[in-house]
């Protein structure tokens, strides 16, 4: 439990105790400014822990972000002394730590001081950094810049670990013919909303569980955007939905980069976390997806059920040997909704340091680099999601997403558009329903507010 004399404080506050588990000993935080110092106190099991940090604020807006800034590391350092625990992305708690990068580059300072009095491990700052050099030349802002996405929430069945609102196809195919229509309609309201598209990509779910027709509806809808030669990816999805057939008209359309997601090549994972597949399966849809032009990415997760180092380590050496030119690193995020969340039975860390130590140094070793990097709440060990390529092949809409440097338009269920007001300094967003008939039975109105948003209403 955490009290503190200023409201605003809290939620934030709230995440760093989270960091140290169930058992982080009850805090009660007090602050204070005076004289551009930030004045932090914390008191828990009968100890106070007083910090001071000087900073002269330009406005109320920083003066927030210090505040918070400041109030994190207080209760951080305090429970870091407390517990003797110390965290891979110290007193962090945000999703994108290269955003905080870029702010304090942009403010003309190398940004690994503030990193370190954040407490973060010194391989995570060079991976900061190391991220930002493979972003150069792709990073930047644009005015009128755009990615569109498109949702399709349909999978063939539901991983135990997975809280997104798809669902098994057996259960939702009687809403996929409106579903279709309804983005079909969405997508060609997108016309006119940006000045220059940078990449599409076509999410799930799992797009290639639609049968070959259902698929070329959504590809004929998004043709007026695909411009040649842009980025254009599919996360085909699960290695068993794959068909010559279906890759043959991705090519056809102008698709550039395709998603395999093995998750793991370990065939007890694979059933214990209820996907229907094989690790054979895996290099069939590869050597299927290699014989057409594509770029392709693989997707593995760290810390899945039941899963030992050896066995994760096993399958990042399965995916570097295939050579794809992108392996995006997962770690385990059980949030609300996944089936396993409820049964409680994930890793909460243990062996999670050593696979992601040995994922990065694999990866460096067989010469791709990290070029984007998140995190989220709930993640197993408070580590990160790392997606890693091959030198000059990064996916331009995954460090678009990642680093909010573009407009996304975004169409689906559950879809979030995002519409960048940077002389403001601010993004709007707009999130469509998460459930398929509310969506269906909205799409005019989620169409409407869209364009009202980029000011073509
Ligand atoms: S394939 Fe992906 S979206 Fe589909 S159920 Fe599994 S984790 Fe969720």
């Amino acid at each position: 439990m955490l009290t503190t004399n200023t409201e605003f404080l809290h939620a934030e506050l709230m995440d760093v105790v989270r960091l140290f588990g169930p058992d982080a000993p009850d805090l009660s935080h007090s602050f204070l400014y005076a004289e551009n110092n930030f004045i932090n106190t914390v008191i828990a099991e009968g100890r106070e822990f007083a910090y001071r940090d000087e900073y002269p604020c330009a406005d109320e807006l920083e003066f927030k972000r210090y505040a918070k800034r400041f109030a994190k590391l207080a209760v951080y350092n305090a429970l870091k002394t407390l517990t003797g625990k110390t965290m891979p992305w110290g007193a962090l708690t945000g999703i994108r730590p290269t955003k905080l990068a870029y702010g304090e580059r942009e403010q003309g300072r190398p940004f690994e001081p503030m990193f370190e009095k954040f407490g973060v491990a010194p391989e995570n700052i060079a991976l900061v950094g190391d991220v930002l050099a493979a972003q150069e030349g792709i990073y930047g802002r644009e005015e009128g810049a755009a990615d569109l996405y498109i949702g399709i929430p349909f999978c063939p069945s539901k991983c135990n670990y997975c809280s997104f609102i798809t669902a098994d196809i057996g259960k939702t195919e009687k809403h996929l013919e409106n579903y279709l229509a309804a983005l079909e309609k969405e997508i060609a309201g997108c016309a006119g909303l940006y000045k220059n598209l940078k990449s599409i990509y076509i999410g799930g779910g799992t797009p290639l569980v639609l049968h070959t027709e259902q698929l070329r509806r959504v590809l004929e809808a998004a043709e007026p955007f695909a411009r040649r030669g842009i980025e254009y990816t599919v996360e085909a999805g699960r290695p068993d939905v794959f068909t010559e057939e279906k890759l043959a008209l991705l090519q056809e359309y102008g698709v550039t980069r395709v998603c395999v997601n093995p998750q793991s090549f370990c065939n007890e994972t694979l059933e214990r976390i209820g996907r229907k597949h094989t690790a054979e399966d895996i290099y069939r849809a590869y050597e299927m997806a290699r014989r057409f032009p594509f770029e392709i990415n693989f997707d593995l997760i760290a810390g899945l059920t039941g899963e030992s180092a050896a066995q994760f380590e096993e399958s990042v050496d399965r995916a570097v040997a295939l050579t794809p030119e992108n392996i995006t690193v997962h770690t385990l995020c059980l949030k609300k909704g996944a089936r396993l969340k409820e049964e409680e039975s994930f890793l909460e860390g243990g062996d999670m340091a050593e696979m992601i130590a040995y994922a990065r140094s694999r990866l460096y070793a067989a010469g791709y680099v990290p070029y984007y990097l998140y995190r989220q709440k709930y993640m197993a060990g408070n580590f990160e999601n790392t997606g890693w390529t091959k030198p000059g092949k990064a996916c331009v809409y995954n460090i678009d997403v990642m680093e909010e440097i573009t407009d996304n338009i975004a169409c689906g269920a559950n879809a979030v558009t995002k519409k960048l007001f940077a002389g403001e300094g601010r993004i709007e967003r707009l999130g469509a329903p998460k459930d398929i008939p509310a969506y269906i039975a909205k799409i005019d109105k989620i169409i409407s507010d869209k364009r009202a948003l980029f000011g073509r209403a």
